[in-house]
């Protein structure tokens, strides 16, 4: 029998392990299903029914330990065809990531999560502007997604390039949204880019003052004051793997 066959035929003990799994309510609800060895295990995408019924504590737990078994080096073996068979009719993300261009950095794996589980919009520096709060307004106000996360990273260009005042095109004006971050971070030693401690306190206040402008949106802070929501940031590090959440 083909692989995919086999994973077709184990569906309704998938569909089943999945609501047996829901009331842990963890992002990356992994089904785990003996077919021959070794067994499989994958991480499924969520059905609307198990994302709203999904805390935003709950949520952000759930990345909290996708990023451990990242680090740990035990991620879920996702089935991504699996995933995109599941999400294919619909999407059903219970978050939405803001997180730099970094090859280095892409949430998705770090915080192990597979198709159809979050929304992510990355940028240069993880800044704010009017687009990037309409995406994050659409994924939360209209998709239904219930945890904004802020994801800075050590070590980046973005920031260094901002503290080094480089000007090249249209990226000198994205540069400019980071550098209220370096007036803010205070630092006694050398504040220079080549200093990477200096680097990482100004990446970590950029990733404060981003959390200030997601919360002007009307619509974000709304749905934040009435609890339907959770906005908060996070700074990841190269060295090591390891997500450190803000609160
Ligand atoms: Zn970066």
């Amino acid at each position: 029998m083909m692989q995919t066959d086999m994973l077709q035929s184990a569906e309704p003990v998938r569909r089943t392990l999945i609501k047996r799994a829901a009331g842990l309510s963890v992002l990356g609800i992994a089904g785990v299903i003996g077919i021959g060895t070794p067994s499989l295990s994958y991480a499924a995408a969520l059905s609307k029914e198990e994302r709203d019924k999904m805390t935003p504590d709950q949520i952000i737990e759930g990345l909290k330990q996708g990023n451990i078994r990242f680090h740990t080096g035990k991620p879920h073996r996702h089935d991504y065809l699996a995933q995109k068979r599941a999400s294919a009719a619909g999407q059903y993300p219970s978050a939405v990531i803001l997180s730099c261009i970094d090859s280095r950095a892409p949430a998705e794996i770090v915080l192990d999560t597979g198709i159809g589980e979050a929304f992510n919009s990355r940028i240069a520096g993880n800044i704010s502007n009017a687009d990037i709060l309409g995406s994050l307004e659409f994924a939360c106000a209209a998709a239904g997604a219930k945890v904004v996360l802020v994801m800075g990273h050590t070590a980046c260009g973005a920031v260094k390039g901002a503290i080094d005042n480089v000007e090249l095109g249209n990226l000198t004006g994205l540069l400019e949204k980071i550098k209220p971050a370096i007036d803010k971070t205070e630092y006694t030693k050398e504040r220079v880019s080549s200093n990477d401690e200096f680097v990482d306190a100004v990446a970590a206040t950029n990733v404060k003052l981003t959390l200030e402008e997601l919360r002007k949106s009307d619509i974000l802070h709304k749905l934040e004051s009435e609890g339907k929501i959770k906005i908060i940031g996070s700074m990841y590090h190269l060295v090591g793997g390891k997500v450190d959440f803000f609160s």
